[in-house]
């Protein structure tokens, strides 16, 4: 398979990132991008690899199950940002680095036993629901104190900041206004003492707006990795 897209497509992202920090007054270092590379397959990853990326988010568990073996060498830091069930607790325990979509206790509470046991901690951000479709996944705002309380009982989760999807929509307004909440609830819990420097929001098709609405992490996949077959779509 010939991978040479993968260096003018990162090339291409990394640039339109830090336009969008000029854009929005920020400085370009201060926006990470995380590749997103489900349902691409080992080769691929490793092909990103030798671009000198080493975290790739994955929304299945079990692709990073069938992506670490082949990939071991690599060094990768394994991000989940998908939808977790508890039952999957044991293998993020053992082979992810990072969950981006922690959104309830149970799952909290899953993590922290799994890790308990591999003896070992994970960064954790708490993905919120801002968007309006009933689809989109994530901790309802009103939730978010009380639950980011809760959370400090478990010292095996590292609490790093929030994430969230935006609406799909048209309208840029609205879009901005899912990014705009998620930073104002951050505000709002730092200055309730909570520590939450990190703002995972922003995607291949909205990431200039998250930037200038706060993002620190755009997570990126078909503008870097190309179209997804119809089946991994999310
Ligand atoms: C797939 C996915 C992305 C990346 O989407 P693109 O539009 O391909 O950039 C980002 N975040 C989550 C949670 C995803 O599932």
């Amino acid at each position: 398979m010939d991978h040479s897209h993968l260096a003018a497509n990162w090339a291409d992202v990394r640039h339109r990132v830090d336009e969008a920090c000029r854009a929005a007054g920020r400085d370009p270092s201060e926006v990470s991008i995380l590749p997103v590379s489900k349902t691409f397959d080992a080769a691929v990853v490793r092909a990103a690899v030798a671009l000198g990326l080493h975290r790739f988010g994955e929304n299945k568990v079990q692709e990073i199950r069938d992506k670490s073996g082949p990939l071991a060498d690599c060094g990768i830091s394994w991000v989940v940002i998908g939808h977790l069930q508890t039952n999957k607790a044991k293998d993020v325990a053992r082979l992810a680095s990072e969950v981006q979509s922690l959104d309830r206790m149970d799952l909290a509470e899953a993590l922290h036993r799994r890790l308990q046991l591999e003896g070992r901690g994970l960064d954790v951000l708490v993905q919120v629901k801002t968007a309006s479709e009933e689809s989109k996944h994530g901790l309802a705002p009103v939730e978010l104190p009380s639950f980011l309380d809760e959370l400090a009982r478990y010292d095996t989760l590292h609490v790093r900041g929030l994430m969230t999807l935006a609406t799909q929509s048209e309208d840029p307004a609205e879009v901005r206004a899912c990014f705009r909440q998620l930073r104002d609830l951050r505000d709002a819990a730092q200055a309730r003492g909570h520590v939450l420097p990190r703002l995972s929001m922003g995607m291949s098709g909205d990431f200039p707006l998250a930037i200038a609405e706060g993002a620190t992490e755009v997570r990126i996949g078909s503008a870097i990795f190309g179209r997804r077959a119809a089946a991994g779509a999310v």
